[in-house]
């Protein structure tokens, strides 16, 4: 289903005339901001209108670190009487950094949102349960808008208070939910100790704000029965609603008509062709308040090179391997989490949450990975453990190359995870 099907199906040429048309018109309210205007004469870059896309290549990044230089409001274009709301983003990386958006904003974003939903079949029958943290947080009130937008029920439950939420979920016969992947592990292992699946009407979980593999999707798809949709954005660029998977869930849609999307060589900076993976560079492109340009997003993806069988025409983005700074180096070797958590989840006898701890053992790196198993394991024989212990560091070793340290613990002793999971602990600094 469609939301907005002439946008979502438009052709490339036209697809170029109206993303060339929106930079410029960013370009040229950002030369009238004088502060805005700053940080480009700073890059010693002189702004004029792009007679191509092609010419993008040349705009300057903006990053994190610009943003929060510019705070509180120096990336603003409109007059702050024009702005009706203010996020920022949850500062998993440090100081977190402010975006602003005038009415004209909220309700394009809600828009955005609303064509993600109907692309995976929700409807104005669905109850959908919002389990993402609301406040500064994009997740909260961005998906509520635009569920509302659709005319689904919505039920503004916040994360966390698990009780509740499964009690939301039955009472109120909730078909979608939006949710973190770690939360959704943690919630839906209750779900199932406990037998609850047969009384509850879930089909859809909508899930991101943090990497997660295929074999968690797969995971969870199996123990809930539904479908795990995935979702991403980042505050920078409104928050979800930026690239969203259709029901090929194959790569996520980026609403080129909204963002201008590349993908970049993450030392030399320069655009990769499609296919090929680096880093994700995003342009704001229709933002009346806060235009941003080229801004890197340090997550790592590819864009398919192939058009969808769905029938929309905005170029797909794979799912987040990770963020460039999450990747840890041991012993010379360069790892990401998502390694890790695609070999643990992979195996039935894994349970839902795990942490990567780094120290230091003299000079030499460690890596040891602490793993929540199946309740059965525990009670069942010794040898059972040894060999799923066994299993875990051979395979780990294979996809990682270093030898991990495994320690397997009961299910529920790890600190379970509501919003954003912290998988990895480095005590590299601590430790000797
Ligand atoms: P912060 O940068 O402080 O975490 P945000 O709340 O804006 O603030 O988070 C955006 C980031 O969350 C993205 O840049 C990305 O790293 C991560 N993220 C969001 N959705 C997904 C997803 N579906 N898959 C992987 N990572 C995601
Ligand atoms: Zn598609």
């Amino acid at each position: 289903m469609f939301w907005d099907k002439p946008l979502e199906t438009i052709d490339c040429r036209s697809l170029q005339i109206l993303q060339l048309d929106r930079i410029n018109t960013a370009l040229e309210r950002i030369a009238a901001t004088p502060g805005y205007k700053s940080f480009y004469d700073s890059k010693k870059y002189k702004i004029k209108p792009l007679s191509s896309l092609e010419q993008m290549k040349d705009l300057p990044f903006t990053t994190k670190q610009d943003l929060r230089n510019s705070y509180p409001s120096g990336f603003l274009v409109t007059d702050m009487e024009k702005v009706v709301r203010m996020h920022s983003s949850s500062g998993t990386t440090g100081i977190p950094t402010v975006i602003y958006h005038t009415k004209n904003d909220i309700d394009n974003w809600s828009s955005l949102i609303a064509r993600c939903l109907c692309m995976i079949g929700m409807s104005d029958k669905d109850v959908f349960q919002n389990m993402m943290t609301y406040g500064m947080f994009t997740g909260g009130l961005g998906l509520h808008y635009g569920a509302e937008k659709l005319g689904a029920m919505v039920i503004p439950a916040g994360a966390g208070n698990t009780e509740r939420q499964l009690k939301f979920i039955k009472d109120f016969k909730t078909t979608v939910v939006h949710i973190t992947p770690s939360y959704a592990l943690h919630v839906s292992e209750i779900i199932e100790q406990r037998n609850l699946l047969d009384g509850l009407s879930l089909r859809i979980a909508l899930m991101g704000a943090e990497p997660y593999t295929e074999a968690t999707r797969l995971k969870l798809e199996e123990r809930l029965r539904i479908d795990v949709i995935n979702s991403y954005g980042l505050s920078e660029m409104n928050g979800p609603g930026v690239a969203f998977e259709c029901l090929e869930k194959e790569g996520m849609h980026v609403w080129e008509d909204n963002y201008y999307v590349e993908i970049v060589d993450t030392k030399t900076g320069m655009p990769l062709p499609d296919g090929e993976e680096g880093e994700l560079v995003l342009s704001a492109i229709n933002r009346e308040a806060m235009p941003i340009l080229r801004y890197r997003t340090h997550d790592l993806a590819f864009i398919y090179p192939e058009r969808c069988a769905c029938g929309r025409t905005h170029r797909k983005i794979s799912r987040i391997k990770g963020r460039t700074d999450d990747m840890f180096i041991i012993g010379g070797v360069n790892i990401f989490p998502s390694q890790i958590e695609e070999v643990l989840m992979k195996l039935p006898q894994v349970g839902s949450n795990y942490v990567i701890i780094l120290s230091k053992k003299g000079s030499l790196d460690k890596l040891s990975v602490r793993i929540e198993v199946n309740p059965d394991l525990f009670a069942g024989d010794l040898r059972h453990l040894t060999q799923l212990k066994e299993t875990i560091t051979r395979k780990l070793r294979e996809e990682i190359l270093i030898n991990p340290t495994i320690e397997l613990v009961e299910p529920g002793s790890l600190p379970p995870s509501q919003g954003k999971a912290v998988r990895v602990i480095d005590n590299r600094d601590k430790t000797v």
